[in-house]
């Protein structure tokens, strides 16, 4: 009889005749599994924040404790951006923002401002800058900056991280004198330290405080929270990272989903294999970040001929094949999976050929990722899918790039570049994201521009190589489930489905009825994960926008 009483008490409990919310009345749009647009109007959440069910249109409601009228606006997904610099994100937040400017005075102007609101400020950082949207399309130089901030230590990273300018006072803190040599790898011009020469600056600038960074995760959650991204593969993660996303997820404020990729070798000595989810799947270690070479901007990524614009220079190769592999092997051999920084057409064959040796040790599940994969031979390209290998892409860097591109390359060598049509032909995986802060985390400039290969203006009309369009279904996938699953994570998060979490968003306009251009300026209205709203529009505000 007792045992009868608390098993009937146990089932009204479970039962959805008493509990769960129903989220009705809403434009529900979401890929399924062929990547093709799957409509539906109703979704039943479990009150420990999963989907228990889908309803079409004409399907009888159940009935449940709570019911939220959606009034008809657009469901989908929570956004689940690949490859982004969470601690980055919300440190560039509260640094000086650099993006968009439009020439040196611009950048002396900016900072001269902000070193007078922050006078006690020791240290001066701050990112965003690219020259290639400067009239003179020229580096600028430590003087550059002593005109404005002689007597404290100066640091500005460019848009790509690939390269900083840094004052005199920030080198002389350095001890970085005009006989420092550049170590291999990278570059010294002027005050610019590009690529592997970074650290010697680097190094110099004091460590921020654990209040420091809990701040700057705080306003990167809520950044990427106001954008509708719900997960993110946390790329090149330090410790130090690790341990801010672990007291966030201790003190109950961690709502992003953090599929977590370590920066190298070292990290292991604490995390030596990958961690179960943790926080009710809200934190996970699963995969270490290498990198191939640098970025196009820099002239750091590697070619396998030199540059169009630089004619003795085939970029940055970072590692030799056989050192290469011996990094990537001691990382699988700890069980985790692989994500490598390959830009160039050289780095992206040098990896493919790390992949294709690793797969003859490990078999082929272990979801290789190749982060950017930008500049591919059309020759390398089958091997990609043949070797299961995931492409883990931006689609806004093809908008942002494609001048530049073009320019360092020329037209002939960018037949397979940014290639997401042909990369799905090959049988890979496709993962999207925006490498924030390098591009605006913002998803839908991104989704925008994978069905028009154009950027938020319409350049160019018809479309940058449009074979590599994507369809609008295509393009969701690559932005939910593909980056879950490039996350070992679809058996959770990336689809509104039974079991899984109810992370979805309410957004001002419905991307089947858009065309691109209205669709890359989608607002993002309310942000839910795990059944819980955890953000919307205060009535006239925006989410800081950056990059775009
Ligand atoms: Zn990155």
């Amino acid at each position: 009889m007792h045992k009868t009483f608390i098993a009937l008490a146990a089932s009204l409990l479970a039962s959805p005749t008493f509990a769960d919310t129903l989220i009705d009345h809403a434009n529900g749009i979401q890929a399924d599994v062929q990547s093709q647009v799957e409509h539906f109007s109703g979704l039943l959440v479990s009150d420990d924040g999963k989907v228990i069910r889908l309803l079409r249109d004409r399907e009888p409601r159940p009935h449940a404790a709570t019911v939220i009228d959606a009034g008809g606006r657009t469901l989908l997904p929570g956004m689940i951006d690949g490859h982004g610099h969470v601690m980055e994100l919300g440190r560039d937040a509260l640094q000086l923002d650099l993006v968009g400017t439009r020439s040196l005075a611009e950048l002396q102007q900016r900072l001269r401002d902000y070193a007078a609101a922050h006078p006690d400020m020791k240290w001066i950082q701050g990112a965003g800058w690219n020259q290639e949207l400067w009239p003179a399309k020229k580096f600028p130089t430590a003087a550059d900056l002593d005109a404005v901030v002689p007597d404290r230590p100066v640091v500005l990273e460019r848009v790509d991280g690939h390269a900083l300018v840094a004052n005199s006072a920030a080198m002389r803190a350095a001890g970085v004198t005009s006989q420092t040599q550049a170590p291999a790898g990278g570059e010294i011009i002027d005050g610019v330290f590009v690529d592997n020469a970074k650290h010697l600056i680097n190094r110099a600038i004091p460590a921020p405080t654990q209040a420091d960074m809990d701040q700057a995760f705080a306003k990167a959650q809520q950044i990427l929270l106001g954008f509708g991204v719900t997960g993110v593969g946390s790329m090149s993660t330090s410790l130090d990272d690790w341990n801010t996303f672990r007291r966030s997820g201790e003190a109950g404020t961690l709502n992003v989903r953090l599929m977590v990729y370590l920066l190298g070798l070292d990290p292991l000595k604490t995390i030596p294999q990958p961690t179960p989810w943790l926080y009710n799947d809200r934190l996970r270690a699963i995969g270490v970040k290498f990198f191939a070479d640098g970025a196009l901007g820099s002239r750091g990524a590697w070619l396998k001929q030199p540059y169009s614009d630089a004619p003795n220079s085939t970029g940055n190769r970072l590692h030799s094949d056989a050192e290469l592999r011996s990094l990537e092997d001691s990382a699988a051999a700890h069980g985790f999976q692989l994500a490598t920084h390959a830009i160039g057409d050289a780095a992206n064959a040098q990896v493919i050929s790390t992949y294709e040796w690793l797969n003859g040790r490990y078999g082929t599940s272990r979801r290789w990722r190749i982060e950017h994969a930008q500049i591919v031979d059309c020759a390398d390209l089958p091997r990609i899918g043949r070797a299961h290998i995931i492409a883990s892409m931006q689609p806004t860097h093809q908008t942002s790039d494609r001048l530049m591109a073009e320019k360092r390359m020329g037209l002939d060598r960018l037949k397979c570049a940014y290639a997401w049509q042909s990369m799905l032909k090959t049988g890979a995986k496709l993962a999207f994201g925006t490498d924030f802060p390098v591009e605006s985390p913002n998803p839908f400039p991104g989704l925008s521009a994978g069905i028009s290969r154009q950027d938020m203006n319409g350049q160019p009309p018809g479309g940058w190589f449009p074979a590599e369009r994507l369809s609008l279904g295509q393009a969701l996938h690559a932005y939910t489930r593909g980056s879950a699953y490039a996350g070992f994570a679809e058996d959770r998060i990336g689809a509104l489905e039974p079991g899984k979490w109810a992370d979805f968003i309410l957004v001002d306009r419905d991307p089947t009825k858009v065309d691109a251009q209205a669709l890359a300026r989608t607002q993002v209205l309310e942000t839910w994960v795990g059944g819980k709203k955890v953000w919307s529009r205060a009535p006239s505000a925006s989410p800081a926008e950056r990059g775009q």
